[in-house]
């Protein structure tokens, strides 16, 4: 197994693979994985497997499921069945919206996802109800269930955005520490579908960070992890912040490559030039060593700002 850098010499650790763009629900914010459109097209387990033994031989450890929701697949243990079992993979997550997870919480554990993060911005039902069209109640359960059946450590995704649900991030840090969950605080992200939400609803988490920085008993930068840091607040209880914009760290520190519904890579988050098509090159009968010529260049073109 050899480790694969990209032309700023950073090591591919990650993958971010999405299973499909369709989700069943519509957030205020959402910015769709960076892919504008929704795609039709749809990995298989076995396309799933063969490009994840691929990236795994030239390092990849870690691989996150997305979508989309990853909880629409029927075959979605199985795509975490053949994920889990590739050789080098030592960490496999899923970020879900949470409103199947009571249901699937125990399968996908025993077919090998170690961790789970769900989206949460709210525990008030008219806030959530304002941002989202779920049920909270049942993301509630999922969350509950997840940390029963030990895909831990269940991280709680909070997008943070002002005036919205910005006066709620104590009773979230509350919430997920008495829940055994992380809260994982996140920036608003501005994206083409979202321009005014993000200029209205923008909120700087530096002030909090700093709050935070002198509350701790621990504080980690996470390197390899988009320099996101890790507060250790009071009696143990995790708060992560990440600010995927105005935020060089973000790019400088991405070890990351990701692959869309319809089988790209995609280098960076937020740019649409630079994605790379395996799929229909896989559908044709490529052989391996093509497919890892394409998983070359995609590296390549991962940039850091
Ligand atoms: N449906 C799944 C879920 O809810 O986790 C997976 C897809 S969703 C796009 C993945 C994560 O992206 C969510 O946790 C959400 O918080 C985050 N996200 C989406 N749009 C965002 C934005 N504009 N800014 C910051 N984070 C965003």
């Amino acid at each position: 197994m050899a480790q694969i850098f990209d032309r700023f010499g950073r090591p591919l650790r990650s993958l971010r693979i999405s299973i499909t763009s369709k989700c069943n629900l519509d957030c205020l914010y959402c910015h769709q994985e960076g892919i504008p459109k929704k795609d039709n097209g749809k990995l298989s387990v076995e396309e799933i497997d063969r490009i994840v033994g691929i990236c795994a031989d030239y390092g990849v450890k870690r691989v996150k499921v997305t979508g989309g929701e990853p909880l629409l697949r029927k075959d979605v243990c199985d795509v975490f069945d053949v994920i889990s079992s590739t050789k080098g993979i030592k960490d496999v997550s899923m970020t879900t919206n949470g409103i199947f997870l009571e249901k699937y919480a125990q399968g996908l554990k025993d077919a090998g996802l170690d961790r789970v993060n769900v989206s949460l911005d709210s525990i008030r039902p008219e806030v959530f109800s304002k941002v989202t069209t779920g049920d909270l109640d049942r993301v509630i359960r999922g969350i509950k269930t997840a940390i029963d059946v030990n895909l831990n450590p269940v991280k709680l995704n909070m997008v943070a955005m002002r005036g919205i649900n910005t006066d709620e991030i104590r009773d979230m840090i509350k919430f997920a520490s008495e829940t055994g969950a992380i809260l994982q605080l996140i920036g608003l992200m501005e994206n083409e579908y979202s321009k005014e939400f993000f200029d209205k609803y923008f909120y700087d988490l530096k002030p909090l960070e700093e709050e935070f920085e002198r509350e701790a008993s621990d504080v980690y930068v996470r390197k390899f992890m988009q320099g996101r840091t890790k507060y250790i607040l009071d009696r143990g209880t995790e708060v992560e912040v990440v600010f995927p914009m105005h935020n060089t760290n973000f790019c400088a520190n991405c070890t990351r490559m990701r692959i869309t519904s319809d089988g790209k890579f995609k280098p960076c988050l937020m740019r649409q030039d630079n994605q790379l098509d395996f799929l229909t090159p896989m559908r044709d009968g490529a052989s391996d060593s093509d497919l890892v010529e394409i998983f070359k260049d995609a590296i390549d073109r991962k940039s850091v700002v």
